[in-house]
């Protein structure tokens, strides 16, 4: 079959005349009924759905296709296999997630996947099929059965091509690509916090907009910048979980981070560092039979689980970095070319077109491989509905905790996951929407009486000299994460490692309040805040369960698994500043535009002092 292009038919002039249209003196206060924020696959599919109901404003921090979406190779799952079953699928999902899954989300998201991935189909996404026209099912670790819908091992490029020339079509639907959202916009109405929009960087015109809707959808996906090895592209810096957490949504499982075992291995060839995202080799390859060895030639699974090369992630990721540690090595093997060469070259086309820019021909030789940061099974804690405990805000996608993935997320559950709450937030979504009209319309009309985006707020760009602050910052950051909140972690590493990102934290709000806003600084202080988040989840876990493996607890907690939560506002330097007062004294949002706080030395040692005391309160 002939692989669309990417991006073939997506209406780009559509698109990039909305954005100039923006660009040409438009008020900084722009009203929709729906915002999404993000424009993967769970943003894009609920912005189709609504789009029947109002208007869609899609804001996106870069161009629309960028994000995980586009990089998900091995598939998405659905019960469609003459023997399978969604039991079958519950049951897989649960043993994956270490029994912290909720079973109630599981079923659902299992019943009602199969439709929302034929909605795909009905929606033009070119999937693979065999002979006889029926969708070709293949399979990946921790799958009992053959159940992963595939576009070859370009999936995600092929969903996100397709959604995005469905919204493209679209006429309610307005694209706002380079649009970064910095913060939520929000409140409290007869005592319950109510989200109203987001204030967001327009980083080509470097002004700020304010976005007024009753609904906004968080769908801004992952948070693997905050680990050097990753598999995720440069947008997914947690911008969605620190907003909502400063909105005082409440954040759940945090320290479960997925790292993806087999991530290509670039420095075995080059011999230098990797830099940036990772290239996924993805499971389906050890689906289709690769093996893993180590440089010995040994088959070293076989000393670790008896499901071998497809023993859940955690566990392979474990027993790769085990061997790694033990043998001094960088990498390990993962080989298919036993295999029949056009049977490879037919299913895993990128693979081998990736691998042969480093000279690798996977046909004939095996690939060098290292674990790498994948995915965030934590997030913003949702319901049945994606919706939230801050009114008007639901998340979807990567960025939610929807209790699907519990402590470990089954390979090929997150794109089903994203399609499964996109279209179980409309309803909800609807309801909100003229709730909000009747309960906080005042409200939203004092938070929409033009913003000032001036001063402290004001949008400028880094100097040469701060962009390399801040890149140092990141790389401090990083490295912090890795070597105490990676695949193998202890309670003393992780004290630390706060107590050194507390400060770090502290310093970039006040580069920020010095600097005024910037996509580096708004990323950087997202990225602080999630690495607090997940140190602090991490620390209240008194047990190793799925992807949190915890030293000093290596065993699971005799008590019955229970989720970890984080609410309200206890990260030190996101602590909030003085509520802006906007319109008539309605204290709207906290946070990086308030007023410049502790601007003294003394005043932040103190503060500085006081955070990291509530931080040891809730951790203890
Ligand atoms: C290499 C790779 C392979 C994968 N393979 C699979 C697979 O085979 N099957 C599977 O189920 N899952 C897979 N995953 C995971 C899956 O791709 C993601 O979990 C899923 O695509 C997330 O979708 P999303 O819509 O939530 O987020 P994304 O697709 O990441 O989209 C997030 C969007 O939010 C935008 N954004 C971020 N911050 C802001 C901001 N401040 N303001 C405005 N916009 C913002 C981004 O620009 C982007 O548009 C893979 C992931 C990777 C990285």
């Amino acid at each position: 079959m002939a692989w669309p292009t990417p991006f073939e038919g997506l209406g780009r002039r559509a698109i990039s005349f909305s954005i100039s249209q923006t660009a040409a003196g438009a008020p900084a206060v722009r009203n929709f009924d729906f915002l999404v924020l993000g424009s993967g696959i769970a943003g894009l599919s609920y912005a189709l759905k609504v789009a029947k109901h109002g208007s869609v404003a899609v804001v996106t921090k870069a161009q629309a296709e960028e994000g995980c979406t586009q990089y998900a190779q091995g598939g998405v799952c659905a019960v469609l296999g003459k023997h399978d079953s969604v039991e079958a699928h519950v049951e897989d999902t649960m043993i994956a997630g270490d029994h912290l899954s909720s079973r109630r989300v599981v079923e659902v998201v299992c019943k009602e996947g199969p439709m929302r991935v034929m909605e795909l189909v009905e929606l033009g996404a070119q999937f693979t099929r065999k002979e006889n026209g029926a969708l070709h099912l293949t399979r990946e670790g921790g799958h009992s059965h053959r159940r992963i819908v595939h576009a070859a091992d370009v999936t995600g490029r092929e969903i996100e091509r397709a959604l995005l020339a469905a919204a493209a079509a679209k006429g309610n639907i307005t694209f706002f690509e380079h649009h970064a959202a910095v913060d939520l916009v929000h409140t409290e109405v007869n005592g319950q916090k109510v989200c109203m929009g987001a204030d967001v960087l327009d980083q080509q015109a470097m002004r700020m907009i304010r976005f007024m809707a009753p609904v906004t959808m968080l769908a801004t996906g992952g948070a693997g910048q905050v680990y050097p090895n990753t598999t995720n592209p440069s947008v997914a810096t947690g911008d969605g979980m620190a907003m909502a957490y400063r909105a005082k949504a409440t954040v759940a499982n945090m320290e479960f981070v997925q790292f993806h075992p087999t991530a290509f291995c670039a420095s075995a060839v080059t011999g230098k560092p990797s830099q940036g995202r990772t290239f996924l080799i993805s499971e389906a390859l050890r689906g289709e039979g690769g093996r893993l060895y180590n440089q010995s030639g040994h088959r070293f699974m076989e000393d670790y689980d008896s499901r071998l090369d497809l023993a859940p992630r955690d566990i392979v990721a474990r027993a790769i970095q085990d061997q790694m540690l033990s043998r001094n090595d960088s990498h390990v093997l993962l080989d298919i070319s036993y295999k029949p060469a056009d049977e490879i070259l037919a299913h895993f086309p990128n693979i081998a077109a990736q691998c042969k820019t480093f000279g690798i021909d996977i046909t004939r030789e095996p690939i060098p491989v290292a674990p790498a940061q994948h995915y965030m099974c934590g997030g913003v804690q949702t319901g049945l509905s994606g919706e939230t405990n801050v009114a008007g805000l639901f998340a979807c996608g990567e960025v939610s905790c929807t209790g699907l993935h519990g402590a470990n997320r089954l390979a090929s559950n997150s794109l089903l996951e994203g399609l499964v709450f996109a279209e179980r937030a409309v309803l909800p979504s609807l309801a909100h929407a003229e709730g909000t009209l009747r309960d906080a319309g005042q409200a939203m009309t004092r938070a929409s009486q033009c913003p000032e985006f001036t001063g402290l707020s004001a949008p400028r760009r880094l100097s040469v000299s701060n962009n390399e602050w801040v890149a140092a910052k990141r790389a401090e950051l990083t490295a912090v994460m890795w070597s105490a909140a990676g695949i193998v972690r202890r309670r003393a590493d992780m004290k630390e490692a706060l107590q050194q990102l507390a400060g770090m934290h502290f310093d970039v709000q006040a580069m920020w309040q010095s600097y005024g806003t910037s996509t580096e600084l708004v990323e950087l202080r997202n990225l602080m805040a999630v690495g607090e988040l997940i140190l602090m989840s991490a620390l209240q876990r008194q047990e190793s369960r799925g992807g949190h493996l915890v030293l000093d607890h290596p065993g699971p907690g005799l008590k019955l698994p229970r989720t970890t939560r984080i609410g309200g506002s206890n990260l030190s330097a996101s602590k909030p500043a003085p509520p802006q007062l906007v319109g008539n004294g309605v204290p709207l949002r906290s946070g990086s535009l308030g007023k410049k706080t502790g601007g003294g030395l003394i005043e932040r040692a103190r503060s500085r002092e006081v955070a990291l005391k509530s931080q040891k309160e809730d951790v203890e």
